[in-house]
């Protein structure tokens, strides 16, 4: 089975883990959306760069998935999709008694139900193709909890679930679902948040690494957005095909605490 007819839909792929697995799948040749809520011209540049450096069609097509109109209409503006990534994600860390309804309901709207609106538009034209992939980037949070991360937990919990459902929806066609679980991840988000670390805590950079952004992750190594690339990829394989309806975790041993 080849890669290199299918279309992928990257959801939230403009910068960080969404980036790395849209670069991961236009490398293996693969038609790549990416996708987020802006329209900047850097946009439509990075997804042109993609194109220029991968030597294969990459397309960026902006969708507020924070709405269920504009999560369908992403799919269907793509005009094809046998890979899904459902990647975009927010967070807000407050205590459940402090947790501000609008952060609640835009959490649960973008991580959580842009995933079930954007698998529903998509499933017809993975059955008409007859092969499909679904990708959800869940988190270690929808394996296990932290305090003041309640939306962010349910929210991923919430999507573990739902793609055990569309698995068993799918057993029988050569469609699959499984989330991909991460742990700490090095993006530009977190990259930004090592200086203020470092000042709040009297650290040097890789003490306040180890001993306050890694705590959980017993690595005390970061996974990178290449890593997560090569692990979206895999699930695209043949190898994959009966891997369906589970989780993979890329946390560095922090599940198994
Ligand atoms: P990031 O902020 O770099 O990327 C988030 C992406 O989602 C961006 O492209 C952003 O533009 C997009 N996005 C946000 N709101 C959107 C909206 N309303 N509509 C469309 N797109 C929207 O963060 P990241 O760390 O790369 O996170 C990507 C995913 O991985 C998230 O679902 C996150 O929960 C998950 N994750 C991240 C880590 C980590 O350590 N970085 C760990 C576990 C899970």
């Amino acid at each position: 089975m080849s890669l290199t007819d299918k279309t992928a839909i990257v959801t939230g792929s403009n910068s960080g883990i969404g980036l790395g697995i849209a670069r991961s799948l236009a490398e293996a040749g693969l038609t790549v959306v990416i996708n987020s809520f802006t329209d900047s011209e850097d946009d439509h540049k990075l997804a042109a760069d993609m194109a220029a450096e991968f030597k294969t069609d990459v397309r960026y097509i902006q969708a507020d998935l924070s709405k269920a109109d504009q999560a369908r209409a992403l799919v269907e503006k793509a005009g094809a999709c046998d890979v899904l990534v459902n990647n975009a994600g927010i967070q807000h860390v407050a205590g459940i008694d402090e947790f501000p309804t609008e952060k609640w309901d835009a959490i649960i709207a973008i991580n959580m139900s842009s995933a079930f609106h954007t698998t529903a538009a998509a499933l017809p034209m993975m059955r008409k193709a007859g092969w499909g992939r679904i990708i959800n980037i869940a988190s270690a949070h929808g394996l296990t909890a932290s305090p003041y991360k309640s939306a962010y937990v349910a929210a991923k919990h919430g999507v573990v679930g739902m793609t055990k459902v569309v698995a068993l929806e799918t057993a029988e066609e050569e469609i699959t679902a499984n989330a991909i679980c991460p742990g700490y991840v090095m993006t530009p988000l977190v990259e930004s948040q090592i200086p203020d670390t470092m000042e709040k805590y009297g650290m040097d950079r890789e003490t306040a690494i180890r001993e306050v952004l890694l705590d959980r992750q017993p690595s005390k190594a970061f996974a990178t957005t290449d890593q997560l690339g090569g692990t979206a990829l895999f699930l695209c394989s043949d190898h994959a095909a009966q891997i369906t309806g589970t989780t993979i975790s890329v946390d560095g041993g922090w599940t198994a605490l």
